[in-house]
C-alpha cells in the first residue's frame, strides 16, 4: 500500500500533473446511482454537518418511514434517469427493529426492477441486521467514515469513528458490496484528508462517494464555506483514486460546488460514478444534464447486466 508521506507527496504536485496520474486508474464509463430519502430527521446523534440531528434547530421536514409504493415509484423514476443502482436512505444511528420488515420489503421491491441494483443506508447494523439484509438480496451498503478517524471527535461525540468501521466490516462479512466515503471540507487538515484515503484503502470499499459539505443553517458547520476550494477538492480526489484503484470515486452531495470545468475535469482524471437527482437534504443537477455531460466528454454510461 502507498505510504502517507507518498500521498502528502503527490498531495503537492501541481494540480495538472497529479490529475495526469490518477486518469490512468480510470474506465471511460461512468455509473450513475440514485436514492430516496425514506425517513427524515429526528436522529439522536450530533454529527456537526447534518440537518436530520435533532440536536440542531434546521428547518427540514421530519418524516416516519415512507410507503412501499413510493420507493417503487422512486425506483422507477430513478431508472427512467439512467441510474443502475438505488439507494434506501434513512436517518438514525441504527434501523429502528419496528422499521427493519419494511426496509427489508422495500429492498425486495427494487431487486425486482429489472436493471436496477438496490443499495442502503440505513445506520449502524448489528450482526444480525447485516445477515438479515445479505440474506433478502441487498446488493450494496452505504455507510461512510465521514472523516478521519483522528477528526472524527470533532464531528460527532455520540457515536465513534470505529462503530462506523464495525459495520463497514460485517457488510463485508457478510458478502455485501460496501459502499463507503467522505464528506470534505468539515474543518480537517490536509494530512487528515490524507488519512481518510488511506483509511479507505484499509477497508477497501467497491464504491467511494466524495461528499463536499453544503454548510446547514443552524448546525455547528454552518460558516465551514471556506474550509476547502475547488483545487484542493481535486487533489483530494486525484490520491483517494491513486490510493484506492479498484474502488469507483462518486461524487454524491456538494458536488454542485466545483465549477462545471472543474466537474468534467474531475470525471476525466478520477471520478467514475455520479449521484444523480436531489441528496438527502440539498438540491443537485438535473438527470438529463449529467447524462449530457457525460455524453460531451466521450464515456459511456455503465448499465447493469445481471
Ligand atoms: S449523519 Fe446520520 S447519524 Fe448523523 S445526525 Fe445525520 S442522520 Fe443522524
Amino acid at each position: 500500500m502507498i505510504s502517507k508521506q507518498e500521498l502528502l507527496e503527490l498531495y503537492n504536485l501541481n494540480p495538472d500533473e497529479l490529475l495526469n496520474i490518477s486518469s490512468k486508474y480510470i474506465k471511460n464509463e461512468v455509473e450513475f446511482c440514485s436514492l430516496v430519502n425514506a425517513r427524515n430527521g429526528k436522529c439522536s446523534q450530533n454529527c456537526k454537518y447534518c440537518a436530520q440531528s435533532s440536536h440542531y434547530r434546521t428547518h427540514i421536514d421530519a418524516y416516519p418511514l415512507i410507503e412501499l409504493d413510493e420507493v417503487k415509484k422512486a425506483a422507477l423514476e430513478a431508472k427512467s434517469h439512467k441510474a443502475s443502482r438505488f439507494a434506501i436512505v434513512t436517518s438514525g444511528k441504527t434501523p429502528d427493529e419496528s422499521d427493519f420488515d419494511k426496509i427489508i420489503q422495500m429492498i425486495e421491491e427494487v431487486n425486482n426492477v429489472e436493471g436496477l441494483k438496490s443499495c442502503a443506508s440505513i445506520g449502524i447494523l448489528n450482526d444480525e441486521q447485516a445477515k438479515r439484509l445479505s440474506e433478502c438480496g441487498l446488493k450494496r451498503f452505504h455507510h461512510n467514515i465521514n472523516t478521519s478517524e483522528s477528526y472524527y471527535p470533532q464531528v460527532c461525540t455520540t457515536h465513534s469513528w470505529h462503530d462506523r468501521i464495525k459495520t463497514c466490516r460485517l457488510v463485508k462479512k457478510y458478502g455485501m458490496e460496501l459502499c463507503c466515503g467522505v464528506i470534505l471540507g468539515m474543518g480537517e487538515s490536509i494530512e487528515q484528508r490524507v488519512e481518510m484515503a488511506l483509511e479507505l484503502a484499509e477497508i477497501q470499499p467497491d464504491s467511494i462517494p466524495i461528499n463536499i459539505l453544503t454548510p446547514i443553517p443552524e448546525t455547528p458547520f454552518e460558516n465551514y464555506y471556506d474550509k476547502i476550494d475547488e483545487e484542493n477538492i481535486l487533489r483530494t480526489l486525484a490520491i483517494f483514486k491513486i490510493a484506492n484503484p479498484n474502488s469507483i470515486l462518486r461524487f454524491c452531495g456538494g458536488r454542485m460546488r466545483l465549477s462545471d470545468e472543474n466537474q468534467r475535469k474531475a470525471l476525466n482524471t478520477c471520478v467514475e460514478g455520479l449521484m444523480t437527482g436531489n441528496y438527502l437534504t440539498t438540491t443537485g443537477k438535473a438527470a438529463n444534464e449529467d447524462i449530457k455531460m457525460v455524453k460531451e466528454l466521450g464515456k459511456k454510461l455503465k448499465i447493469n447486466s445481471d
